[in-house]
């Protein structure tokens, strides 16, 4: 990692958490959103949808803002908070999972968030198998 990695990592760390200084060179979700659109499952102009790298359910998609915003904490945007549950709603029917979906925020590191980049997880199973349930995080 570059210095400056390692100076905000541990500023982040600290008792004083940097929020807005992380930027889109250390954040994996902020250059995955606003990177290659192949790699993207649905994007808009402010949100992007793209798979879950280690899957918890057959379809598991991370909604995004393409902004960075580190949780649900520090959402402080209205209009960008109804436009990633309707992109969470979109690329759940557009998985084929519509009618049995599932959405999970994990917001802070008690409640298991790993990436500090706002995601959405939307979580389902085409034909509704209850047993290929995961709980994400
Ligand atoms: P969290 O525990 O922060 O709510 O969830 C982070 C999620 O991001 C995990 O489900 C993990 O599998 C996923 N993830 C971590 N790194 C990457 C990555 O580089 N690419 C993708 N597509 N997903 C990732
Ligand atoms: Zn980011």
């Amino acid at each position: 990692m570059r210095l400056g990695g390692l100076l905000r990592n541990h500023k982040r760390h600290g008792s004083t958490r940097l929020r807005y200084n992380w930027g889109m060179d250390d954040c994996i979700f902020c250059s995955i959103a606003n990177g290659d659109q192949d790699k993207l499952v649905w994007h808009s102009d402010k949100v992007a949808a793209f798979n879950d790298i280690h899957p918890k359910a057959r379809v598991h998609i991370l909604v995004v803002p393409k902004k960075h915003v580190v949780s649900l904490d520090d959402l402080d945007d209205p209009e960008l908070a109804g436009e990633l549950l309707l992109a969470a709603r979109e690329v759940a029917h557009q998985g084929g999972v519509k009618g049995g979906w599932r959405i999970q925020v994990n917001t802070g590191r008690p409640a298991g968030q790993v990436v500090d980049h706002l995601h959405i997880h939307v979580l389902g199973n085409p034909g509704g198998d209850p047993a290929a349930w995961g709980i994400a995080g």
